[in-house]
């Protein structure tokens, strides 16, 4: 079978591979269909990532066929359409037993410590493999893990019914967490440079866009909520200045979550987190969100497609990198089909 490598950083390709076996009882075979591209897919192959190791098949966003099952697998059939969860924790730490397996201290996640989806057959154990419908494509599909990682940040941030919610950002995850917190109950106003996204985001439900290059965000956030700020602040850009944007923004008693992975340090003093009581959060990859967006999924509650910009077979994964880094603007989610 053929796999996508990043042997180390900056060099990409596709290389021959031993199809994979199932060895454990509680093994699944899958017949890989498609895979989105992340942004720290991106990062591997940059050599920025913190967490990577090289030589590596990357990709983490696969969704397939199933081939084959081991003994005590029951429940599953040849032919079912399943999303593989790529995370793999210890079960053991003060994290993995405090329920929150996402931040375990040994985590291991597919496509980054350990070889990823971006290669024609994977095996993964059962509890790991989630069915969905047969109606939903696999282009939709792959973009069931980015929906979860939504989903774990706007549980993160406590999002109530009536809350203002600020996303910065309208890249696939930005959006995705947009669709999230509309399902929770919250007003959603989200920022990006980038009109096409804010039209977009405007289709999926945005109550307001912003465009920084046309209106100040603090401004505009202020007017919004009669002077209160965003209750919620959801930094999906993850810079030093959006952090600090997003502490300032942020209402009294409010929430602000981050999710990068950048080493950069922002300024922020402590009496703006004190005085208005902020909870700072972090939000890292998902715990248990497979199963309710894949019945989100079902029961067609989520546009998937509108954030799938490009399909592209795998044997053209440069054109695919091509795009996302010399057209960065003009795409959403590229989706490898296998
Ligand atoms: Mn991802």
């Amino acid at each position: 079978m053929k796999a996508i490598i990043v042997s180390k950083p900056k060099e990409l390709q596709i290389v021959e591979r031993e199809i994979p076996k199932i060895s454990e009882a509680t093994d699944v075979l899958v017949k890989i269909k498609a895979a989105g591209i992340c942004g720290s897919d991106i990062h591997i192959y940059h050599g920025t990532s913190p967490v990577a190791t090289y030589p590596r098949v990357i990709g983490h966003e696969m969704v397939g066929e199933v081939i084959g099952v081991g003994e005590d697998v029951k429940d599953l059939e040849i032919g079912d359409k399943v999303v593989v969860e790529p995370m793999i924790a210890c079960g053991e730490c003060y994290a993995c037993k405090s329920g929150r397996p996402n931040a375990c201290s040994s985590l291991k996640v597919r496509g980054c410590h350990v070889d990823g989806g971006f290669q024609e057959y994977y095996v993964a154990p059962r509890k790991n493999i989630f069915k969905f419908d047969s109606s939903i494509s696999w282009e939709e599909a792959a973009m069931i893990e980015p929906y979860t990682i939504a989903d774990q940040i706007t549980w993160r941030a406590d999002i109530r019914k009536g809350d203002y919610v600020f996303i910065i950002g309208a890249g696939p995850i930005g959006l995705c967490v947009l669709e999230m917190a509309k399902l929770k109950g919250g007003i959603c106003i989200i920022s990006d440079f980038n009109e096409k996204r804010l039209k977009v985001a405007k289709e999926l439900g945005a109550d307001y866009v912003i465009n920084p290059n046309l209106e100040d965000p603090l401004t505009k956030v202020r007017e919004i909520t009669n002077g209160m700020g965003s209750n919620v602040t959801i930094d999906a850009v993850c810079l030093p200045k959006t952090f600090e944007q997003a502490i300032e923004i942020t209402s009294v008693a409010g929430r602000v979550m981050c999710l990068g992975f950048s080493k950069d340090t922002s300024e922020i003093a402590q009496l703006g987190i004190t005085i208005k009581e902020l909870d700072v959060r972090g939000s890292r990859h998902q715990t248990y969100k497979f199963a309710n967006v894949v019945e989100l999924f079902n029961d067609r509650k989520l546009q998937a497609k509108k954030l799938v910009s490009n399909v592209i077979p795998f044997k053209e994964v440069d054109k695919a990198m091509d795009l996302i880094e010399n057209k960065p603007n003009e795409i959403c989610k590229i989706v490898l089909t296998f």
